[in-house]
């Protein structure tokens, strides 16, 4: 008869007590062994000697109280987890353990009851983890987010109630660790904020999509207000089951209070912004109608005056005569003033529709207007150069620029004005230059501004409002005007305004 040895046996026909213990023999990383019912080691696997330090010959008949420290055996806790799992079936622990040579390890500890059918206590099974490493980095991890004072970062249960607290929440917020972990995290939320639901939708969306992020007011334990940025991140396990949440919480009170301060700052310009710009229009209105109402009786003086002179002017002495000269020379000085404070203020009132223009083409218009005499003034602008603009206000701009040219010449030389333009980039550049007495650099901003004038009318003739057409007019077709200038030598105006492609041009 051949004998059968059990090797010889598929697994599941051989003694399967014999193939559990191999299983715990060949099992290094914990120590798994057997008790008597009163705690001495009955069995030693390979697991339990790297563990522990042991050989099996040196242990076995021993108490198991010889793994545990003074302080636990002098609560008597090796007898203390031996009733426990003895009455509940099951003990687990983790603690401070003792090698043979003395060093501690971290154990994670389970111990379970083993009974006959009947309930006879056979023993107990032991199956005890060196969890020392990852204690270790725990502590590590802990001690990191302890040290955080600037940031409250704590972890909240799936339902909201608080599970750890580190320093910076405790800072931040006002509670101990004690006071808090086990409590709704809802308790930082204002009355308004838990009444409308808010703690709920910040779980829910962290939940949903993984992430939360927001600011709003919080509250201390003494109750008082913190602005607060928050971010919640929901913690899943490797089965992707929710764990709870991490929640990290920044107080930005200062930041906010600074942030609304200039928010504030902002509104109060923006509103006094308004009212100028309302108060401005409402001047421009009552200008534009005192303007237009001056013109009635100026037409009055001017048609009386001529009136006079023709049918009494035989009658009056020379003298007299002269006097109605002086009062026509006014009210005609006076028709242009009004007719410019009008342009001014039209030109404010309006939206100019701007279209391709041909500089050369306003250029002309504008020498035809005010009259030029001939040869002064050269024209140096490439055939077809076209801007956007509005026909009627760049012909005048043009106009009042060569006006001023040649009104403020230099006398004993040869007067000379050149208009030129050019391409720049998306722009043209279009440049008034004389050979004109200048204007000193002080006096080169203020010239842009209504009625200011830097010589007396007998010596130049004028209103003062010239520049501040010109400038409005420049800005209303989006373009900048610039001036260089040195007094003795001459000035140079120049307009920047968008150039248009020539094929579009209809100016
Ligand atoms: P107006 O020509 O009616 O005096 P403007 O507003 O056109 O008013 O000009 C304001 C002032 O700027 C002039 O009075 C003059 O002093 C100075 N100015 C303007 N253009 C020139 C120029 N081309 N050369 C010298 N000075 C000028």
């Amino acid at each position: 008869m051949k004998v059968i040895r059990k090797a010889d046996l598929p697994l599941g026909k051989q003694d399967s007590g014999h193939i559990f213990n191999l299983l715990i023999d060949s099992v290094i990383d914990y120590a798994i062994f057997l008790l008597d019912p009163n705690g001495i080691v009955a069995t030693w696997n390979p697991g339990a000697q790297r563990l522990k330090q042991y050989k099996p010959d040196e242990i076995i008949g021993k108490h198991f109280s010889t793994f545990y420290t003074q302080p636990d055996l002098e609560i008597r806790k090796p007898w203390h987890e031996l009733e426990v799992a003895a009455e509940t079936g099951r003990y687990e622990d983790e603690g401070w353990r003792l090698r043979k040579d003395g060093t501690k390890f971290w154990a994670n500890v389970i111990i379970i009851a083993i009974r006959e059918a009947d309930g006879t206590l056979l023993g107990f099974g032991k199956i005890t983890r060196d969890l020392t490493e990852r204690r270790a980095s725990e502590l590590r991890y802990r001690l990191l987010i302890d040290g955080v004072t600037d940031y409250a970062i704590y972890s909240l249960d799936p339902n909201g109630n608080v599970t750890s607290w580190n320093s910076g929440a405790q800072r931040i917020k006002g509670y101990t660790g004690d006071e808090i972990i086990g409590s709704h995290f809802s308790n930082f939320y204002t009355p308004q904020d838990r009444d409308a639901g808010v703690p709920e939708r910040v779980l829910r969306t962290a939940f949903e999509q993984g992430h939360f992020e927001g600011e709003g007011w919080r509250l201390r334990k003494d109750g008082t207000r913190f602005w607060s940025s928050v971010v919640v991140t929901p913690i899943r396990d490797e089965e992707g089951t929710l764990r709870g949440f991490s929640k990290i919480t920044r107080d930005i009170t200062d930041r906010k209070r600074l942030l609304d301060e200039i928010q504030h700052h902002a509104s109060e310009l923006e509103r006094e912004i308004q009212e100028r710009e309302r108060t401005n229009a409402e001047l421009e209105a009552f200008s534009y109608s005192v303007s237009h109402d001056l013109r009635a009786p100026l037409r009055a003086i001017e048609g009386f005056s001529s009136a006079l002179r023709e049918d009494f002017g035989s009658q009056l002495p020379a003298e007299g005569l002269e006097y109605l000269d002086e009062i026509r020379t006014a009210s005609i000085r006076m028709s242009n003033l009004v007719q410019d404070l009008l342009d001014y203020s039209r030109l404010s009132r309006v939206e100019l529709d701007l279209v391709p223009i041909l500089i050369r083409e306003s250029v002309d218009s504008a020498i035809q207007e005010i009259a030029a005499p001939v040869g002064i003034i050269s024209i140096e602008i490439p055939d077809g150069l076209t801007v956007f603009a509005h026909r009627l206000t760049l012909v005048q701009v043009l106009a009042n620029l060569l006006d001023n040219g040649l009104k403020f010449r230099s006398a004993g030389r040869e007067q000379k004005i050149r208009v030129s333009a050019s391409l720049d980039g998306p722009a043209v550049a279009i440049q008034v230059q004389d050979n004109g007495i200048g204007i000193e650099e002080k006096y080169q901003d203020r010239i842009f501004k209504v009625f200011e004038r830097l010589h007396g009318t007998e010596e130049y003739p004028g209103t003062g409002i010239g520049l501040a057409i010109v400038q409005r007019g420049v800005e209303k077709m989006n373009g900048s005007i610039t001036i260089a200038s040195q007094p003795g030598v001459g000035s140079t105006f120049t307009i920047t305004l968008l150039a248009a492609p020539a094929a579009e041009r209809n100016g």
